[in-house]
């Protein structure tokens, strides 16, 4: 299979994606040139034989979706297929192009919105794979899509979809799209929220099925595809799959009950759950193989993830959680807790969160963020105290849990991590451990 032959393809950025897609584009007959601007990356390259520059001609343009090619600043490289009118694509479309070119109709299923993206190709491909079916997950949750297998007729592709990959997409049209929600990120690359949009809406336009999020005013106006279901994670839609309190529906009635699916707690995640049961029915997967997916669904890692019980406490790691909206969907599964927080913190701080201090039995503080968040929390009169660090954090919180008698400890920072941390993966796995070395002390204490 030679989709790409005689194209001269430049990838820039050579990591996650970007290595596995070089090597696929010239396996796929394109004459392939890398770069990347880290000197690691590019030996890394050169060693596993690909050619590294930056040429002056060339057809197509591959950027990581990491890599800016407008805004706040466009790469030196994306400036020059700007002046020679060579597009700026993503790996996504290539896939594309080359599963078509294979003459298969593998659908492609992508889904995309502010938050809960990965949370629902995750439960989508848990439920496809229950229902049997061929399916290939990844995109920017996952393997990437230039490491992925070319399907036949009956695949199908579930695609997580960042802003960053939607907005370099061109012939690639999606049979079935989902977006979840919309509210304003990442306008440092995309100008303003129509920008925004509009780079998600290429996720939409020409699918047989839209999947449209209803719980917030500027979802519903993306242009989208021929038929729409609504979704809802609080309230009803004609046609469409919503939770009334923790009973997922839709008009023929309950699909399942949320409460007894572990791993998808809250009101964010029904709606992320509604989304998932919507694209399945779409994908042509009955109702009673939906119903007990969702109820099997493990979760994911860093997302309210369970890591522990020590003496009857329970300990969740929500490291996923970098700023205060993300943070308010956890706090709100609890009704007492003791929470960690902080980090390095986000513009307005934890005040949005003020609703739910009442219910935080004490509050340890890390970072950056524990100064300002612990004048917040005084001026509310909310019991904390800074421990600076995740390993002093720990041990105290089960002590608290088991002063004020609270059942759960959540870590859920409201901040990014890289004041301690190299990510929040890393700070959720450091939490995991420390969770396991206290477990394990009092186990041989006791
Ligand atoms: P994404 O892939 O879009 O970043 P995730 O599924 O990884 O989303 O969820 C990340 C965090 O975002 C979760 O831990 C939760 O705090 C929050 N979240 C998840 N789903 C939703 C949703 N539907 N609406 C709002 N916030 C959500």
């Amino acid at each position: 299979m030679q989709p790409f032959a005689g194209l001269r393809i430049v990838v820039l950025g050579l990591g996650r994606a970007g290595m596995p897609a070089a090597r696929r584009l010239r396996e796929w007959g394109a004459e392939v040139t890398a770069w990347d601007d880290g000197e690691a990356a590019r030996a890394a390259a050169a060693a596993a034989g690909i050619a590294i520059g930056q040429p002056k001609g060339f057809d197509i343009l591959l950027i990581s979706p990491g890599i800016p090619h407008r805004r706040p600043r466009a790469h030196p490289l994306a400036q020059r297929a700007e002046a020679i009118g060579a597009p700026v694509l993503c790996d996504v479309e290539f896939l594309f192009r080359a599963v078509r070119a294979a003459g298969s109709r593998a659908r492609f299923a992508g889904i995309t919105g502010t938050n809960g993206k990965s949370t629902t190709t995750a439960l989508l491909d848990h439920i496809a794979r229950a229902a049997g079916m061929v399916v290939a997950t990844g995109g920017n949750l996952g393997p990437p899509a230039l490491d992925m297998p070319v399907l036949g007729d009956e695949g199908v592709y579930i695609l997580e979809m960042s802003s960053y990959s939607a907005e370099r997409l061109d012939e690639a049209r999606f049979d079935l799209g989902a977006l979840l929600n919309l509210s304003p990120d990442h306008l440092d690359r995309h100008g303003d929220m129509a920008g925004y949009a509009a780079a998600k809406a290429r996720v939409l336009v020409g699918n047989a099925v839209s999947v449209l999020g209803m719980d917030d005013p500027l979802t519903p106006a993306v242009p989208h595809g021929a038929r729409v279901v609504p979704i809802s994670g609080s309230a009803p839609q004609k046609g469409g799959v919503w939770a009334q309190g923790t009973l997922l529906r839709d008009d023929a009635g309950v699909i399942a009950d949320l409460s007894e699916a572990p791993s998808l707690p809250g009101i964010h995640n029904a709606q992320n759950a509604a989304a998932a049961v919507a694209l399945a029915f779409a994908l042509g997967i009955d109702r009673a193989t939906v119903g007990s997916a969702l109820l099997t669904y493990p979760g994911l890692p860093h997302r309210q993830e369970k890591v522990g019980a020590v003496g009857g406490v329970a300990f969740l790691n929500d490291s996923k959680a970098t700023n205060a909206d993300s943070a308010a969907y956890a706090l709100a599964c609890h009704d007492r807790l003791v929470w960690i927080a902080g980090g390095v913190p986000k513009a307005g701080g934890i005040e949005p969160l003020a609703r739910f201090f009442p219910r935080i039995a004490e509050a340890l503080l890390i970072g950056q963020a524990a100064e300002e968040f612990a004048a917040t929390l005084a001026a509310h009169g909310v019991p904390h105290r800074i421990l600076g660090t995740l390993e002093a954090a720990v041990p105290a919180a089960l002590e608290a849990a088991r002063r004020t008698g609270a059942p759960a400890v959540l870590l859920s920072p409201a901040c990014a991590s890289f004041d301690q941390f190299r990510s929040f993966e890393a700070r959720g796995d450091a939490f995991r451990a420390l969770v396991a070395a206290l477990s394990n002390r009092e186990a041989e204490a006791a």
